[in-house]
C-alpha cells in the first residue's frame, strides 16, 4: 500500500524533484572520474565542483579535507578508525548512532535526562565523535559549549551533523570542530553519498580500504558521480529547508507534542536545543513495534526510532542512556517530520494515535 502519511523523515526524508532530475539529466555519459578523456574530465569537474559546494555551503575553512563516501557509517567509520590506528583513545555519548557507538570506544560520555552531554565528563585527551542532533529525540548539544570543553582538555572533536543538516543552521566556521559528517539522503540528496570533513593537521585520516588513489587515496573505489552531482543540488536547498523548518513544520511539531503528551511521555523536551522536526513519544502500555506495525496498516509511516535498525529492533539506548525506565523505552516511537507535511496529517495521526492508547486501556 502507499502511505499517505509519511513521518519518517529522519531515516530518509523525501528527494528533492529537483535533485531526480538533475541526476536524471546528466544522462547514460560513462563518468568515470579517474580517465584522462572528455568524458572523465567532465566526471572530474562535477565531483570538485560539489566539493567546493560544500566547502561553501557548509562554512568548511580552507584547509580542511572534504571526502566523498558512500554513506554516513563510512565516514564515521573512518574517522574513528583513523583515531584509534594513530593510538587516540576515543570517547562518545551512549546516546550516539551505532555507526559511531560500536567503534573501539575507551569510555562512553554519560547525557542527562534531556540528552545532553554531561561536560564534566570531557576530561582527558583523546578524540570525541558527539552528534549535534540526536535522530531519534531531536535533541541538540548545546555545541559550543561542548567543543570549547574537549578543546580545553587538548581533545579533538569530531561531529556527526547528519541529521542537523536542513533542519538547523549549521556552519563549520561558527561550530569550530576538528572534523564532521554528513549524509546526502537526510536533506533531500540521494542515498549513497556522504561527506566526512576533517582537519588534516588534527587528525591523520588513513583510508578504511585499499585500491586506487580516489578521494586522494582515502576511500579509492570509483566515485558515485551522479549521487554527487545529486548531493550538490540539494546543498543548494539546505538554506530554505531550514527556513520552512521553522517557520512551517516546528509549529506542526509542537502541536503534535501538545496533543500527544496528554497521553504519552515526550523524551528530549528539557533540552535547550531541539531538531524542529523530531518527535519522540511513548504510548505507555504498547510496545513500539506493534504500534509501527498498526500505524503502518492504517497509511501512516513513522519508526520505532534508531531502536528499530535493519527492520529490528534493538535495546532502546538513546532513552535508557537519558535514564528512561526500560517499559517506557520501549514504547517510544519516532515522529520525524519534512518540509511537506501538513497541520491536517498531524491531526490525523493524532486522532490514531488516541484510538490506539484508548483501544489498549479498555483491553488491559
Ligand atoms: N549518524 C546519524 C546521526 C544518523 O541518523 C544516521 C542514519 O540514520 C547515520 C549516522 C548513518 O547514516 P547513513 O545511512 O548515511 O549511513
Amino acid at each position: 500500500m502507499t502511505h499517505n502519511i509519511y513521518f519518517d523523515h529522519n531515516a530518509t526524508t523525501i528527494a528533492s524533484p529537483n535533485v531526480i532530475s538533475g541526476m536524471f539529466n546528466l544522462g547514460v555519459e560513462p563518468l568515470n572520474p579517474s580517465s584522462i578523456h572528455l568524458y572523465g574530465r567532465k566526471a572530474r569537474s562535477i565531483i570538485e565542483s560539489v566539493r567546493a559546494k560544500v566547502a561553501d555551503v557548509l562554512s568548511v575553512p580552507r584547509h580542511f579535507r572534504i571526502i566523498f563516501t558512500g554513506t554516513a557509517t563510512e565516514a564515521n567509520n573512518i574517522i574513528l578508525t583513523s583515531a584509534k590506528r594513530a593510538g587516540m583513545r576515543i570517547f562518545t555519548p551512549k546516546s550516539e548512532h551505532p555507526s559511531v557507538l560500536k567503534a573501539d570506544v575507551s569510555r562512553h560520555i554519560s547525557v542527562n535526562e534531556s540528552g545532553e552531554v554531561l561536560l564534566g565528563e570531557i576530561s582527558e585527551e583523546g578524540l570525541y565523535s558527539i552528534m549535534l542532533a540526536n535522530n531519534e529525540t531531536g535533541v541538540v548539544q548545546a555545541i559550543d559549549e561542548v567543543v570549547e570543553k574537549v578543546k580545553s582538555v587538548n581533545g579533538i572533536i569530531h561531529i556527526d551533523a547528519v541529521q542537523a543538516i536542513g533542519k538547523i543552521k549549521f556552519s563549520c566556521s561558527d561550530i569550530g570542530a576538528h572534523a564532521y559528517t554528513i549524509s546526502g539522503h537526510k536533506f533531500g540528496g540521494p542515498q549513497g553519498v556522504a561527506c566526512l570533513i576533517y582537519d588534516p593537521d588534527a587528525i591523520a585520516v588513513k583510508p578504511l580500504l585499499f585500491g586506487g588513489g580516489q578521494e586522494k587515496g582515502m576511500r579509492p573505489g570509483t566515485e558515485n558521480v551522479r549521487a554527487i552531482y545529486g548531493l550538490g543540488v540539494a546543498l543548494e536547498e539546505v538554506q530554505s529547508r531550514v527556513e520552512v523548518m521553522e517557520r512551517n513544520i516546528l509549529p506542526i511539531r509542537d502541536f503534535l507534542e501538545v496533543e500527544l503528551a496528554k497521553d504519552g511521555i515526550i523524551f528530549g523536551k528539557g533540552a535547550r536545543h531541539r531538531l524542529p522536526n523530531t518527535t519522540s513519544v511513548s504510548m505507555p502500555g504498547v510496545r513500539s513495534e506493534i504500534q509501527v506495525i498498526h500505524f503502518d496498516s492504517q497509511g501512516i509511516a513513522v519508526s520505532a526510532g534508531a531502536a528499530c535498525s535493519a527492520g529490528r529492533v534493538d535495546y532502546p539506548h538513546v532513552h535508557m542512556a537519558m535514564g528512561s525506565n526500560y517499559d517506557d523505552a520501549i514504547c517510544a516511537i519516532r515522529i520525524s517530520l519534512g518540509i511537506d507535511n501538513t497541520i491536517d496529517e498531524a491531526r490525523t495521526f493524532i486522532d490514531h494515535w488516541h484510538k490506539l492508547y484508548n483501544q489498549h486501556k479498555n483491553n488491559s
